[in-house]
């Protein structure tokens, strides 16, 4: 399908795609702010516009929060939690309220993974796939709202006779800060933990793709959790994201996002000394040993840095492949890159969509045009595509070294840069030399191999023979600039939780 004209957007690509008239008049509504459950204009009355990046055209409008409107978000997630309704009900009823959300989020799977499409551009299938995510996040974590608990223990060394046990209490109000890339979903790994454990929160969406979060707090409503526990600002990072993350009323904040950014939440963070978990960007190695099986690692290599347009944290964004095999397993590489179907996230045929914006398609073919300038050999791709919309072709630099930008910085697109290693011992230093250690990939049959490399990559998560596994039971997280803190699994709980123990003297 082409797109002819952008002027037909609604007429053509929404009546080609059968978008619904339920989703289409989600659209059109004019989008406000969600404080103390009610829905409200921004105090300035001032909005932004939402970017449809396969056509280009302003597809929606958002409210865009202020200062002052923070502050009364603030104030109803502070009245909930100390003494509100929320702070009144028992583990089992916050338990049975997240599965109820999870119920609604379920029973609109479909408008909601076409909005995450139609946002972010991805393809629907895995739209679908971020909000059967969600839904299982939420699941694990109603769970966990009735088993958070403390211990009790006994003194080592001191003398006399005491009893002695740790509580675990919710941290407070918790500001969650989200980006474009996963937005429905990673919200759901901030506030799934956070609700179990009892506190109430002021959500800070991506400001160009907060619909589906906006859709969410219509279902938070229905799921009959109360005013003030979920609050949403949509709105600019550099206004009410920045005065969020320096807010004395806040007690937690929980940021994914770039580095640059989270940096500048952190310091602002810790002014007020409030608690932080900041998950960042990553540039993650994959090693391609001789003895793995090549036709599955080309597929799921091909599949970890081009999936979602290659906008994931810890994609597979550096390769390194054994000299042995480098030549046989590039031309594979490059043949499975060259067969993906670019198109738009709602046309069933698409395997990768645009980017999400025009200001990531600059920065990315910008990198593109740094590879080249540095020497790298373009192997395939490296254009955008002379359509509407934001596409980039799939793009496979060879013949990369350590020394190159575009092998150093998180380019977040579809670009790919390999060279070749000869020696176990290289492999592992070219894959820790990186500022970031979000993630890290193995192929290879040789189980001490990878028992080795698990024990010495310096990474968040290490992948071995799969990519990007990611399971709510299970903590995902960085080492180095790739942030710190672990969201998901019960990991994660001491983020949203404050440990007080307690002394009872018997004599
Ligand atoms: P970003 O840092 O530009 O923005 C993230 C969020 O922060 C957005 O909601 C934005 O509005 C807000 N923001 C912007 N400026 C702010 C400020 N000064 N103070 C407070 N908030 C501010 O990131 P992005 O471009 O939306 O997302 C892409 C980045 O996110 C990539 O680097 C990617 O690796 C990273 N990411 C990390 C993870 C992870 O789990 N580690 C997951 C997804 C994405």
């Amino acid at each position: 399908m082409s797109i002819d004209s952008a002027e037909t957007y609604f007429d053509n690509y929404f009546d080609t795609y059968q978008v619904p008239a339920s989703v289409r008049s989600f659209l059109a509504r004019s989008h406000q702010l969600f404080i103390d459950g009610a829905w409200v204009d921004s105090s300035d009355g001032a909005t932004v516009p939402v970017t449809e990046p396969s056509t280009t055209q302003t597809i929606s409008n958002i409210a865009s929060a202020t200062v002052a409107d923070l502050d009364k978000a603030v104030a109803a997630a502070r009245r909930e939690f100390d003494g509100g309704s929320w702070s009144r009900f028992t583990p089992l009823e916050r338990e049975g309220l997240l599965h109820k959300l999870a119920d609604l989020i379920e029973a609109n799977t479909e408008e909601l993974a076409l909005l995450e499409s139609i946002d972010v551009g991805k393809p629907l299938a895995e739209a679908e796939m971020d909000i059967q995510g969600t839904i299982d996040t939420y699941r694990y974590f109603a769970g966990w709202a009735s088993k958070i608990s403390g211990r009790s223990g006994e003194a080592a060394g001191l003398p006399g006779d005491y009893v002695t046990y740790t509580r675990k209490e919710p941290v407070g109000v918790v500001g969650v800060i989200v980006p474009w890339n996963f937005p429905l979903q990673t919200l759901a790994w901030k506030l799934g933990a956070a609700l179990a454990a009892g506190c109430t929160t002021v959500v800070k969406p991506p400001e160009i793709t907060s619909l589906t979060t906006l859709r969410f707090a219509e279902l938070v409503s229905e799921s009959g959790i109360p005013g003030g526990v979920v609050n949403i600002l949509t709105g600019k990072g550099s206004t009410v994201g920045a005065a969020l993350a320096g807010h004395k009323g806040i007690d937690k904040v929980t940021f994914t996002g770039s580095t640059p950014t989270g940096k500048s939440v952190g310091h602002a963070a810790l002014e007020n000394l409030t608690r932080m978990t900041l998950e960042l960007g990553g540039k993650s190695p994959v090693l391609v040993f001789a003895d793995s099986d090549l036709d599955k690692a080309v597929e799921e290599v091909a599949m970890g840095i081009f999936f979602n347009a290659g906008q994931i944290c810890d994609a597979g964004s550096r390769l390194y492949v054994e000299d042995a095999i480098y030549d046989e397993f590039m031309g594979k590489l490059v043949e499975n890159a060259k067969s993906w179907v670019i198109g738009p996230g709602l046309d069933p045929e698409s395997a990768i969509g645009p980017v999400v914006s025009e200001n990531q398609c600059n920065s990315v073919m910008g990198y593109i045009q740094t590879g080249i300038d540095e020497g790298a050999t373009l192997l395939c791709g490296g254009n955008r595509l002379d359509r509407t919309g934001y596409f980039i072709e799939p793009t496979i630099f060879g013949d990369c070294n350590n020394q190159m930008t575009i092998v150093q910085e998180e380019i977040f697109g579809p670009v790919l840069v390999a060279q070749r290693f000869s020696t176990e011992e290289q492999a592992i230093e070219l894959a820790n030399d990186n500022q970031y250690g979000l993630a890290a990939t193995i192929y290879s049959q040789n189980l001490n191999r990878v028992h080795r490399l698990s024990k010495v990559l310096k990474a968040g998560s290490v992948y071995v023979n799969a990519q990007s596994s990611i399971d709510p039971a299970m903590p995902f997280g960085g080492f180095k600039n790739s942030g710190f803190g672990r969201d998901l699994g019960p990991e994660q709980l001491d983020s949203v939780t404050e440990t007080k123990t307690v002394w009872i003297t018997l004599s």
